[in-house]
């Protein structure tokens, strides 16, 4: 899937799982969501696109105007960086443990970790609950992702779907999710 279809996903089905969870919808958890539902694919062997849309949205920091330089640009850049932090850091993860793509980053495992630490550390500071949000985007890019003929492994078992990325079929998912998106905004 596309990261635009990963992305799009995220939220409706973010909204779905939070709900069913002992979770607030914030603002940390959405972002969360959002950076979870791109992560697990710093396992590709080139490149990081984890990191490089944190460039994309720090870049944006520097768009001046008055407004945008005394409130948007700080936050922009703060949300960048973390991001690209956060890339990095689990590129490093990556490189060192020889991790292969689609293997241990792509386990449900790992996003069930996120959803506990976040759950207990999220009781000494809210801000933790990022963690959750990062938990629950895991698990929407894993779904997708048994969506294509390549799949996912689960325990012993490989679940794989018909959904080619980059297809039409890809781009229409993603359109459709976004509207789910703004639709469970809304209710
Ligand atoms: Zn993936």
């Amino acid at each position: 899937m596309r990261f635009f279809t990963h992305i799009s996903a995220s939220v409706p089905i973010a909204i779905i799982m939070a709900r069913a969870l002992p979770t607030e919808i914030s603002v940390p958890v959405i972002f969360g969501v959002v950076v979870g539902s791109i992560s697990p694919d710093v396992d590709f062997p080139h490149g990081n696109t984890v990191a490089s849309w944190g460039r994309k949205i720090a870049r944006r920091a520097k768009r001046r105007s008055v407004i945008g330089l005394v409130f948007v640009a700080p936050a922009l850049y703060v949300l960048g960086t973390l991001i690209i932090v956060w890339g990095w850091t689990l590129k490093a993860i990556v490189k060192i443990l020889d991790l292969p793509h689609r293997g241990a980053l792509h386990s449900p495992l790992l996003a069930i970790l996120f959803i506990l630490a976040g759950g207990v550390l999220s009781l000494l500071h809210p801000l933790f609950s990022v963690l959750v949000g990062i938990g629950i985007g895991w698990i929407t890019h894993l779904l997708l992702d048994m969506m294509t003929p390549s799949g996912i492994a689960v325990g012993k078992w490989r679940i794989s779907g018909p959904v080619v990325t980059g297809s039409l079929v890809d781009y229409a998912i993603g359109i459709v999710m976004l509207v789910f998106a703004a639709i469970g905004f809304v209710i």
